[in-house]
């Protein structure tokens, strides 16, 4: 029987947790009682995870799927692998690493019911974050807030289910660096939240560092606005003004006779001020060239060493 539900999610180097975070999934989707299957993506772990998920999914096979990636991709392209794969006509993604608690997808799956086509889960409380993620994250919400079109719901991060209709669209949008959190926004149709309390990690390390981070806000950025470029714009603008607002004045001082508005240390920040304007519009612009540089190559988006998958396993188009 085709899958109803389908729960995709992303793993890397979770050796300890796999084990539970399954059990944990197939409990919750037996309670449920709808036919199910475990889209797992591999993202190309370097511990025991590959192994262990091979041995779940040989003892579960009408249930989980697995996608072994040929090398280390990121979350957003696992679950974007996973979302391929998935056949349900409600796709859930979640994390593997049991901060998102399982046991929210029968609520996410009743909003679904009442005619919602994507529910995401929205952060209420959060446990074992550091300050430091925490207040990283507000800023970056805000700023996305401020200069894109797409309102990213607040505290929602990739726990969320897409209706088979929202999820088509989805998968037409092929671009690389991607933002899956605000693409799926982007779709619209109605969409809602669902309160919950994001647990802290059951073992572990975040494999989000600092870097990867700061590449999601700047994907993130270019990838649904281009107030950058206009930025560059009008800080050409403002540039311009001062300087002719400057020539105004020294030529005022010299036909008065006075000593010319002059001395080195002027100088040398004028030239400072309007390097650093220069160079950071450059930077701009080389922000929004590299991403049409990844677009035009038209790469695939990942690389797949190998999928276990149930009996007459057939991808949908
Ligand atoms: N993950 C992944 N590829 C990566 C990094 C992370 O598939 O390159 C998975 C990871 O196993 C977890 C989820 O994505 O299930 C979220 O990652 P993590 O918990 O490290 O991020 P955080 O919750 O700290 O933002
Ligand atoms: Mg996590």
């Amino acid at each position: 029987m085709e899958p109803q539900i389908s729960v995709v999610a992303p793993v890397y180097n979770e050796e300890v947790l796999v084990r539970e975070f399954y059990q944990r999934i197939s409990t919750v989707m037996a309670c449920i009682g709808e036919p199910w299957e475990l889209v797992i993506v591999d993202d190309g772990s370097r511990d025991q995870t590959p192994e262990e998920l091979d041995r779940i999914q040989a003892d579960d096979p009408d249930h989980v799927i697995v996608i072994h990636f040929a090398r280390n991709f990121g979350h957003q392209l696992a679950i974007t692998a996973g979302m391929d794969y998935a056949r349900g006509a409600a796709v859930v993604t979640i994390d593997s690493d049991l901060q998102d608690p399982p046991e929210v997808i029968p609520e996410l799956v009743r909003r679904w019911r009442e005619g919602y086509e994507v529910v995401y889960a929205v952060r209420a409380e959060r446990e074992g974050e550091t300050w430091f993620k925490l207040a990283t994250a507000g800023l970056f919400y805000r700023v996305i807030q401020k200069l894109t079109s797409v309102t990213i719901p607040m505290e929602a991060g990739d726990f969320r289910l897409l209706d088979r209709k929202a999820l088509t669209y989805l998968k037409a949008m092929r671009e690389h660096d991607r933002f899956v959190r605000a693409m799926t926004s982007w779709v619209g149709f109605r969409q809602t939240g669902v309160p919950y309390r994001r647990h802290a990690r059951k073992a572990g390390t975040t494999k989000y560092t600092l870097g990867k981070m700061l590449r999601l806000a700047v994907d993130a950025i270019t990838g649904f606005s281009v107030i950058p470029l206009k930025l560059a714009l009008w800080s050409g603008v403002g540039a311009t003004g001062l300087g002719v607002l400057l020539a105004l004045v020294v030529l005022v001082i010299r036909l008065g006779g006075k000593a010319p508005l002059a001395g080195q240390g002027l100088t040398a920040s004028l030239v400072l001020f309007v390097g650093g304007v220069q160079l950071l519009t450059v930077g701009i612009l080389g922000e929004y060239i590299g991403r049409i540089y990844t677009e035009v190559r038209q790469r695939p988006l990942y690389t797949v060493r190998e999928v276990r998958c149930p009996e007459g396993y057939r991808q949908l188009p």
